[in-house]
């Protein structure tokens, strides 16, 4: 059996895919890896911002709800996204740029933390781990101080004991504090838990809906045994067409996915055009005009630094 190998992709809500492109491809320097829409409510974006190569299994995706209120994050919820960068200077880096955009940063030893417009909590960090390193870099975001993959993510547990059983059949492990690690023969990621504040959660923009741990493909059917074994009233396989994925919701309240690293981006669009054109699986292309016709217009890639051109 395979273990877990770290955070396959973190979807959030927002209210501004426009503003959002804006914020993570021209400031942050993420690739649009995949502009699709919610399987399950296909009037609505999903996009998908990843590394130079569109790696299966390093996405922070966003689902929009155009003119959705801002949410609040609360008991259960994910609030903090944690990316990786390669050394300290990377942080000196952002601080600067990110400044420069009128972004409010606080510096935290080896850590960086801000907010993107909606209000998700984002950090970036050094971590000495020995996984490849997945670089997001733009023309002015320079390879040494790019985003290299997920660290983790930050959530708000009341009980998280709760979900300690759960999450060790799953093979994660304790990591001191609140903290779980899913280190697999790949890569790894955690998901540190913390008491969380008084007022209740509110979904909306600039919430996280789900966290994914990576699993390899054709793993599912036995990551979906195992999930319901331990106790987790998890989904049956569902082929995402990207990916195939399990759901549950862990007890301390926080939805799970397993979803597996392939078949990837590039089943239906050349690796070097991903995300330039709406991409819909097989079963909604019928509906093409349609969603199209319903979805926010978005700006060219090239107008925010990512010139089709500079690509092979
Ligand atoms: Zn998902």
């Amino acid at each position: 059996m395979s273990t877990l190998d770290g955070v396959h992709h973190v979807t959030c809500i927002t209210g501004d895919a426009p503003r959002n492109l804006d914020f993570y491809v021209r400031v942050m320097g993420l690739r649009l890896v995949k502009k699709t829409v919610n399987q399950d409510d296909p009037t609505v974006y999903h996009l998908f911002y990843g590394d130079d190569e569109g790696t299966p299994g390093f996405d922070l995706t966003f689902f929009e709800y155009p003119g959705a209120r801002r949410g609040r994050h609360g008991d259960g919820m994910v609030h903090t996204v944690v990316f990786r960068v390669g050394a300290e200077a990377a942080l000196d880096f952002w601080a600067a740029r990110l400044e420069a955009e009128g972004v409010a940063v606080e510096r935290d030893g080896g850590a960086l933390r801000f907010a993107d417009p909606e209000g998700l909590g984002v950090e970036l960090r050094v971590e000495e781990v020995p996984d490849r390193p997945l670089p997001a870099v733009a023309p002015d975001v320079p390879a040494e101080h790019a985003l290299i993959g997920f660290a983790g993510v930050r959530a708000y547990a009341a009980r998280p004991e709760d979900g300690a059983s759960l999450l060790e059949a799953l093979g994660m492990t304790r990591g001191g504090g609140g903290r779980w690690d899913a280190r697999g023969d790949i890569r790894g990621g955690w998901i540190d838990y913390e008491a969380p504040p008084a007022e209740h959660g509110a979904p909306g923009a600039g919430t996280v809906h789900h966290v994914a741990w990576a699993i390899p493909l054709g793993d599912e059917d036995a990551w979906q045994a195992l999930a319901t074994r331990a106790g987790a009233r998890a989904t049956p396989v569902i082929d995402r067409f990207y990916f195939r994925s399990i759901y549950f919701r862990e007890p301390s309240g926080v939805l799970f996915e397993l979803a597996t690293m392939g078949p990837g981006f590039a089943v239906d669009e050349d690796a070097e055009r991903l995300g330039e054109s709406l991409a819909l699986p097989p079963f909604l292309e019928p509906q093409r005009e349609r969603i199209e016709a319903a979805v926010t217009p978005l700006p060219p890639l090239d107008s925010l630094g990512r010139p089709a051109a500079d690509r092979p």
